[in-house]
């Protein structure tokens, strides 16, 4: 049974109740399976005035009350992984494997969030003067607002929850409207944890009336989006209109730098499961793939024959490994892209077209020698598609990887520690795994750099963004 949807407002559940309703989809029919309610405007204030009224108490808890409740959100997302899982698939079409493998993973989350709440330090700065102490103290900057996509919807939900409560703020956020069983679970998860009422609420609606709400607010200090470099970039500079702090996790475009002394086979091997992985819908995707001069031939006829090999259908069938893209409208995006590719000449060695009757389903695919100026290679493409170039030299290849205003992850295989070391250090890019993929863990930083956005989520910086500096100076 689909998700009892809702908002979820000073710790009640609001279903429509006379509300404006939005038809929820599945991707893999195209049939409609809930309706969700959109926020009132009187919703949003509440759900503000709720979050500041509870921030005054919140705040003061301490750190270990705030773990005690992420803790037992992680044990509750463990044992309702299954259900959460299965109901993602419906609205988001990823299979149900990594669905329900999101919700573990976001377990873990909770968790280190849980652990490293407890480590927020101030410092003490020894003095000029005798009787005299300085102190420097990290308060929760208040309440949040925050604004999440559709990809990974309990993913990317839960860090922002996480993060604003660990630290000792309240949040109200917005989840996507397209998929949105996730983030309605999350706030049964932490309802059920005991979470006290007003520190967490969720509101739906038209996606820049209620941002654009939420942020004007002068109750809200600070504010989290995950989305698009162009969505990310009108929230910013509202809210930086209102000096208001920011976490902007937005668009890339990864470059991924196979050499010619790297194991070529299991680089393509590795480069193919991830790729594929939610169809391509990943803001950390592997999308322009630098070969060597040297392996290109061989990377090249291995990708395709693994990429021709996937199974793809909906994801409530276990044996399907890609699910459809998530929404109807990313089709005409995703074959434009295709198009040009070949207008100018790329081949089209795998897929390169939709699948099926119904459901927008589009098969894996894998452009080769493209230009540099197709739109493949600038767009950020945002679904099942790898598009393959030659390169000769590792600093003629950094310039061109380096050469998009993109800068979130990066990817490399190579054999030699001295090519590692210099793409490690060449790459323009907030995070650069190496002869394996290891990002997006709960105790590594997430995050950007240049068009991408600013601010990390996850590691040790995780509370960055949501704790202000006081310092104190006192004569005693
Ligand atoms: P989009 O930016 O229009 O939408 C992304 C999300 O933001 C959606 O859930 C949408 O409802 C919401 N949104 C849109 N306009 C908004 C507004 N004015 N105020 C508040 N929220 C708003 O992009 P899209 O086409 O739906 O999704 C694809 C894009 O999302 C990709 O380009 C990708 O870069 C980006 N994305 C980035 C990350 C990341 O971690 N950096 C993760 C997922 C998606």
């Amino acid at each position: 049974m689909y998700e009892d949807l809702s908002l979820y407002i000073d710790g009640q559940f609001i279903k429509g109740e006379g509300r404006r309703e939005q038809d929820v989809f599945d991707p893999a029919t195209d049939t409609v399976i809930g309706k969700l309610p959109h926020a009132t405007t009187e919703d949003l204030d509440r759900a503000l005035t709720s979050a500041a009224r509870a921030f005054e108490a919140w705040k003061k808890t301490s750190p270990t009350d705030r773990s005690k409740i992420l803790r037992k959100v992680a044990e509750l997302a463990r044992e309702r992984a299954q259900s959460i899982g299965a109901n993602m698939t419906l609205d988001q079409g990823k299979p149900i494997a990594e669905a329900v493998g999101e919700v573990m993973m976001c377990a873990e989350h909770a968790e280190w969030h849980a652990e490293e709440c407890r480590r927020i330090y101030g410092r003490v700065i020894p003095p000029r003067m005798d009787g005299v102490r300085q102190l420097v103290l990290r308060e929760p900057i208040g309440v949040c607002a925050a604004f999440t996509p559709w990809n990974f919807p309990f993913n990317q939900a839960i860090r922002k929850v996480v993060a604003a409560l660990g630290s000792g703020c309240t949040i109200v956020l917005k989840g996507p409207e397209d998929a949105p069983s996730g983030v309605v679970a999350l706030a049964r998860l932490f309802h059920d944890a005991g979470l006290p009422a007003g520190c967490l609420n969720i509101v739906w609606g038209v996606p820049h009336e209620v941002s654009t709400h939420l942020i004007n607010s002068p109750i809200v200090r600070k504010v989290s989006f995950t989305g698009s470099v162009g969505v990310g970039k009108q929230l910013a500079a509202m809210a930086g209109g209102l000096m208001k702090r920011c976490t902007m996790e937005l668009g890339g475009h990864a470059p991924v730098i196979v050499c010619d002394d790297a194991d070529v086979e299991r680089a393509a091997d590795i480069l193919v499961g991830f790729k594929f992985r939610n169809a391509g819908q990943v803001c950390i995707s592997p999308t322009r793939f630098y070969v060597q001069e040297g392996a290109y031939e061989r990377f090249v006829a291995r990708f395709v024959e693994k990429t021709k090999a996937i199974k793809v259908g909906p994801g409530s069938d276990p044996t399907n490994r890609m699910g459809p893209l998530a929404q109807k409208r990313r089709i005409a995006v995703f074959s434009g892209i295709i198009e040009d590719a070949h207008q100018r000449g790329a081949s089209i060695l795998a897929g390169g077209s939709t699948m099926g009757e119904a459901g927008s389903f589009y098969s894996p695919t894998v452009l080769a020698d493209l230009p540099d100026d197709s739109r493949m290679m600038n767009e950020e493409p945002f679904g099942p598609v790898a598009g393959m170039v030659r390169f000769k030299t590792v600093e003629e290849m950094l310039k061109r990887a380096n050469s998009l205003p993109f800068g979130l992850a990066s990817y490399a295989f190579t054999g030699s520690t001295k090519n590692a070391t210099a793409i490690a250090n060449g790459l323009e890019a907030g995070m650069v795994s190496i002869n394996h993929i290891g990002l997006a863990l709960a105790e590594t930083p997430f995050g950007g750099i240049k068009d991408s956005g600013y601010g990390s989520e996850g590691g040790t910086e995780t509370f960055d963004g949501y704790l202000t500096t006081k310092f104190v100076t006192q004569l005693n």
